[in-house]
């Protein structure tokens, strides 16, 4: 689980998706409010848009926030419980700074902030230091008190969020097959955007879990398997075409197919590359990402570009090299015609898509993309410092191939591994991947087994 290593007064205060913590532990008042000053020092535009997802302490951590963002003179416009990618659109849109306060799929104890830059992408790790060094300095803009800034609401914005995304897909030929989709938002944040997209697109829905309850009392907002249990079990009762889980602030869309059965991320952001690339078009992911991924770019002539592990790293990347398609092997799907940034419900409109286009059902679809078996293990390191770790894989496999985009990936014959730090935990990520699944097994323990003391 998370750790709470970031301490106020000193370095680091974003990690790999914004500052994470528990509230009044390292998310106090004083803390949020001063990180809101730091912010609104910062920013370039005069109007902050701030969006939370349904988190108990949402209006904590958010009033705390603006709290400080009004000191230094910006306006914040306030655009309520949406998903964080609704917030995104509007800061591209309207070329505002946003600020999202979330912990996406962490447990109800924790919120976070999240800055979203003026384009609509996450921001730069530089930026985020800018405002940390701010924060540290105490080097805000205080201002005078006759222009203190002022709050304004804007409850639109779920609307112009659904419209978007019907503009990038075939709705009328969605609408004509009259889908019947099961949609489990997890009590987060897309408990009223699915739903909408979702009868705006002539599908029948069931909804489930889709009261907003900053408890997450239904499920944990990870949408792994082990999580949608329920959303399996109404899918097995073979009513339905689809089902779709979001995580907690709906940047993310997971897919169950119509028999029940879970269909992994990779092969969600294959499936759109196979139906949705032209020839020529370049797609970014992280280096951890499953060769489906590769073998589909190769037959469709496809220019891969592979990053560090991160969805803003892939977002950014993307932006830089005008990709058409990225993402990540959880649900993370970032479509260049939309918006650089992960969309759950894009996501899950361009899955219903590829459905209409080619009348078929998700397992089929699915069931033609070649198959590997991508593997996930998180090791204890109980201390012990990456670089020893990373000595004992070089002497284990000295003479494979390996790649050091992101911490180690040794290649084998049939497969590969990547082994990396995590940024937040004690623990290497170790990732395997082959075709098939015995070896998938054997390569796991060989690196387990390298990386004991
Ligand atoms: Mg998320």
């Amino acid at each position: 689980m998370m750790t709470e290593r970031r301490e106020e007064g000193s370095g680091k205060l974003f990690g790999t998706n914004g500052i994470r913590g528990i509230p009044n532990e390292l998310l106090t008042f004083g803390f949020c409010s001063r990180i809101g000053a730091a912010i609104g020092t910062f920013a370039r535009s005069q109007t902050i848009a701030v969006a939370r997802d349904t988190r108990l302490s949402g209006d904590f951590i958010g009033s705390a926030v603006t709290a400080g963002v009004l000191s230094t003179g910006k306006d914040v416009v306030d655009l309520g419980t949406i998903p964080t990618p609704a917030l995104q659109l509007y800061c591209r849109n309207t070329h505002r700074f946003g600020i999202v306060i979330t912990a996406s799929h962490n447990p109800p104890q924790f919120n976070g902030i999240k800055c979203i830059d003026s384009d609509g992408t996450e921001l730069r790790s530089t930026d985020e230091s800018a405002i940390e060094d701010l924060y540290h300095r105490s080097d805000f803009l205080k201002s005078h008190w006759s222009s203190v800034g002022k709050i304004t609401r804007d409850d639109g914005q779920v609307g112009r969020y659904i419209e978007n995304i019907k503009s990038l897909v075939d709705t009328e030929r969605i609408r004509s097959r009259h889908y019947r989709v099961v949609i489990d938002t997890g009590n987060g944040a897309a408990f009223r955007s699915s739903p909408e997209l979702l009868t705006e697109l002539g599908c029948r829905v069931v909804s489930l879990n889709s009261n907003p309850d900053g408890l997450f009392t239904s499920r944990n907002a990870e949408p792994r398997p082990e999580n949608l249990s329920e959303l399996m079990l109404v899918m097995k009762s073979g009513g339905f075409d689809l089902g779709v889980a979001h995580d907690g602030d709906a940047d993310r869309a997971v897919f169950i197919d119509e028999s029940g059965k879970f269909v992994e991320g990779e092969n969600t952001l294959a499936l759109i590359i196979k139906y949705m690339a032209s020839e020529g078009d370049r797609i970014v992911t992280p280096v951890s990402s499953s060769d489906v991924i590769e073998e589909i770019c190769r037959g469709k002539s496809l220019r891969l570009i592979k990053t560090k592990v991160g969805a803003p790293i892939v977002a950014r990347t993307m932006m830089e090299e005008k990709a058409s398609l990225g993402g990540e092997e959880n649900g993370g799907v970032i479509i260049g015609d939309n918006q650089y940034c992960r969309d759950g419900g894009m996501t899950l409109a361009k899955v219903l898509d590829i459905m209409a286009m080619t009348e078929k059902p998700l397992s089929a679809l699915i069931g033609e993309l070649p198959r590997y078996i991508l593997l996930k293990k998180s090791m204890e390191t109980e201390g012990r410092p990456w670089s020893e770790l990373k000595k004992k894989l070089l002497s284990a496999f000295p003479d494979n191939r390996r790649d050091e985009t992101d911490g180690l990936k040794i290649f084998f014959e049939d497969g590969w591994s990547l082994i990396r730090p995590s940024g937040t935990e004690s623990v290497v990520r170790v990732y395997v991947n082959s075709k098939n699944e015995k070896a998938a097994l054997i390569l796991q323990s060989m690196v387990l087994n390298a990386l004991k003391p």
